[in-house]
């Protein structure tokens, strides 16, 4: 499998699963894709409908990635999906499935369920792939004798989802920042709790934005990236997305019968990883009916998707909301469906992107383009506050269940896109104990916490409070290195 960018470059040049792997975006500023996606026959499906989930995400890993051994690739993905590692299932669901469907119940006519993709050890979906990337990025590092410095900002779920993935793994440090006293006290306690020699959390005296600036300028520093092999796990990364597509599939046949059924899904959405999963699993022959794109007040992807413009937002018009994983100013993994949508043309790709850069949007309307965007199943809408609140009361009213707002957001959203008989798998992105103040605002009730997370706010706590200055941040990854 040949990896190439969606802005030209590696056309001829071979790029390999592993050699796109620890990288983040292409050389040319673009996001790397396969030359081609990997079909999925009639009767494979059939094969893979009974399998375990770990042989199910070998299966799809083995069409994407060529350059590991089948032998190392399936113990890896063995040692990853494990029921031990899902434990945090809720309510008769079963950690040995990892990703367990839950039926809610009928709709509009169409079977309403949720794929549970939270029963992972932070508790949000980011934990599939990332748990997944802790165990490649280690065997990797290991067969080339390299040391890696993942360097990353985070407000929430994807500071924890990758300090839980890369602790105690060799040949890994984690440095991630936060803004100190900003988050959660549970998001707070998840992180800081742990005590591993490899995962240094850095409070910084400021706010999210302060923890990205300081994140950005390391990375323009070439010189001090490449003495420290400083690399980072955010969202456009090529091995996420392909651990993401497995759970497709996975949810399809725990929904259906046989494979001439469709399904649709829908999403909850800020970056675009997750519904760009999506997206490839149907383009390779998955019988997906409709991917709705569900988005907060942030709806940079919505509007795209209602109207054909695509228009990032300043800092200023990016909201903090109750659903603040999907708090986005531009979707970084949307310029991959770009690129399929406009018939995998990369000097076109550039141009539009080139738009962004000068005038912050473009708009595909003009050039016939976006007509094209129903042939790839896309429909999308998205939620206020008042929606989530008023969709985690009648969710739990009608079916008990409680619901994290994120996975309001898609339910709010999926029921504005119901069709007759045909089943609609709401993904569910987070646990509802993540955003307590949220459900007793919606309930006036706790959340259920899940039994391993029964004294988390009282553990000791392990971090380093930093001023927001780039310096001392590189002072201290320097003094924390062995170089
Ligand atoms: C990251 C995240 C999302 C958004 O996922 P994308 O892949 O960025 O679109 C939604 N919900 C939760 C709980 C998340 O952590």
């Amino acid at each position: 499998m040949n990896y190439i960018s969606t802005r030209g470059a590696g056309f001829g040049a071979h790029y390999s699963f592993s050699n796109i792997l620890l990288g983040g975006l292409a050389k040319d500023g673009g996001l790397y894709l396969p030359e081609q996606y990997p079909q999925v026959s009639d009767s494979e499906l059939s094969h893979w409908r009974t399998m375990s989930y770990a042989d199910l995400a070998f299966e799809i890993f083995s069409k994407f990635c060529d350059d590991i051994s089948v032998d190392n690739l399936r113990a890896l993905i063995r040692k990853t999906y494990r029921a031990d590692v899902y434990a945090n299932v809720r309510d008769g669901s079963n950690a040995q499935r990892i990703t367990p469907l839950k039926m809610l119940g009928i709709e509009g006519g169409a079977p309403l369920a949720l794929l549970e993709l939270s029963n992972g050890p932070t508790l949000a979906f980011k934990d599939i792939a990332m748990q997944l990337l802790g165990n490649l990025f280690e065997y990797s590092l290991m067969r080339c004798g390299q040391q890696l410095n993942i360097l990353g900002a985070t407000s929430g779920d994807t500071g924890s989802a990758a300090e839980y993935a890369m602790r105690g793994k060799q040949g890994v440090r984690v440095f991630m920042l936060s803004p100190y006293r900003k988050m959660s006290v549970f998001q707070t306690a998840q992180m800081f709790c742990m005590q591993d020699p490899n995962i240094f959390n850095i409070a910084i005296e400021g706010v999210f934005d302060n923890c990205q600036d300081i994140i950005k300028t390391i990375s323009n520093d070439h010189a001090f990236k490449t003495r420290y092999q400083i690399g980072t796990v955010n969202s456009i990364n090529w091995a996420r997305i392909v651990a993401q597509i497995v759970y497709y599939f996975r949810g399809y046949f725990d929904a259906t019968q046989d494979n001439n059924q469709r399904v649709s899904f829908a999403v909850p959405s800020g970056n675009f990883g997750n519904a760009c999963a999506g997206h490839i699993a149907r383009m390779m022959g998955l019988p997906i009916n409709k991917l709705v794109v569900a988005t907060n007040e942030n709806n940079v992807l919505d509007e795209f998707f209602r109207t054909g413009n695509y228009r990032v937002r300043s800092a200023a018009e990016t909201y903090h909301t109750s659903s603040p994983s999907m708090d986005i100013s531009k979707a970084s993994n949307f310029e991959r469906f770009v690129f399929d949508l406009l018939g995998r043309d990369p000097t076109r790709v550039s141009q539009l992107f080139r738009d962004i850069e000068d005038r912050g949007e473009f708009d595909l309307v003009a050039s016939g383009d976006f007509i094209r965007v129903r042939e790839f199943g896309f429909v999308s809408g998205h939620s206020t506050h008042a929606d989530r609140i008023a969709t985690i009361r009648d969710i739990y009213r009608r079916y008990r269940v409680i619901v994290d707002t994120h996975t309001a957001d898609g339910i709010k959203v999926a029921r504005e896109h119901l069709e007759l008989n045909v089943p609609i798998i709401v993904l569910e992105t987070a646990q509802p104990i993540k955003f307590g103040d949220t459900i007793r605002e919606a309930l006036d009730r706790d959340p259920p916490r899940p039994p391993n997370f029964d004294d988390l706010e009282v553990l000791p706590q392990r971090f380093t409070v930093l001023p927001a200055d780039v310096e001392r941040v590189k002072d201290f990854i320097r003094s924390q290195s062995d170089v």
